[in-house]
């Protein structure tokens, strides 16, 4: 069951209401990495999981998020307030102004609404938490790009505390996940086949004029890899290199006189 408390997890002030900035806001309000779509996906995988332990944290944080929702619509209601009554802060989104009266809705900063496709629920705990974990880099940046996007120290601050709880959040996934005490590439319960699992198709050129030098690192060298090489990327290369190197991107003087 859930309660209420009128508290805010996190105090909330602001200087000057900015209108602008408040419509950004709402991507963390209605938005795919936002506040709603975490808590909805955290709590609706807890449903789903048998793990009473990862149960509770999907819960926990689940419900951590709604009041991360409550503290950012919060933020976002007072730089949205003036467009209920001013012109010029209305002009900021006339669909906020008109048809929300200057509150919050559950769109993104575009106005797009909400939806449960933003969500990423397998079923399988390593894979929604390996999900989760990729939810909170994507909400720690989403915050910080808003942070660059306002001088407001008093909406600096409550940004920083939500930014900072997602950062808090992807610990303790990752060390869910690294608790389940399955291998690294242990995904489900099928073994990969062993002929294919540990080729790496080298599919596109490299840099150099011809696409010659291709790049090598742990990704595709070491360990159990194998490096195949597509024949078509070396086709390519050998004719590159026999027509003494690749096109040239043509000029814009070569253009205007009809050279190619
Ligand atoms: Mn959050
Ligand atoms: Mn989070």
């Amino acid at each position: 069951m859930y309660h209420h408390l009128k508290k805010l997890m996190y105090t909330v002030r602001i200087g000057t209401p900015d209108p602008k900035f408040g419509k950004m806001l709402l991507e963390q309000f209605g938005g795919a990495n936002g506040e709603l779509a975490a808590a909805m996906q955290y709590s609706i995988q807890g449903l789903n999981c048998d793990d009473p332990g990862r149960k509770d944290l999907l819960m926990d944080i689940g419900t951590e998020e709604l009041s991360h929702l409550e503290v950012v619509g919060t933020l976002a209601r007072m730089h949205l307030k003036p467009m209920k009554h001013e012109r010029t802060a209305a002009e900021a989104d006339p669909l906020i102004a008109i048809v929300g009266g200057g509150g919050v809705s559950l769109n993104n900063s575009a106005g797009n609404p909400w939806t449960a496709d933003y969500l990423k629920i397998s079923g399988q705990l390593e894979v929604d938490l390996r999900n989760n974990i990729a939810a909170e880099a994507r909400a720690k940046i989403t915050y910080e790009n808003l942070i660059h996007f306002t001088d407001d120290p008093g909406t600096i601050d409550a940004l920083n505390f939500l930014m900072t709880r997602e950062i808090t959040h992807m610990k303790a996934f990752a060390f869910a996940l690294d608790s389940l005490g399955r291998t690294p590439f242990s995904i489900g319960e099928l073994p990969p086949n062993p002929e294919w699992v540990n080729k790496y198709f080298n599919d596109s050129t490299g840099t150099g004029d011809n696409g010659e030098n291709d790049e090598r690192g742990p990704w595709n060298q070491g360990d159990d890899w194998e490096y195949v090489q597509s024949p078509e990327v070396e086709a390519f290369k050998a004719g590159a290199a026999a027509n003494g190197g690749v096109r040239r991107p043509v000029t814009a003087e070569a253009a205007k006189a009809g050279k190619k």
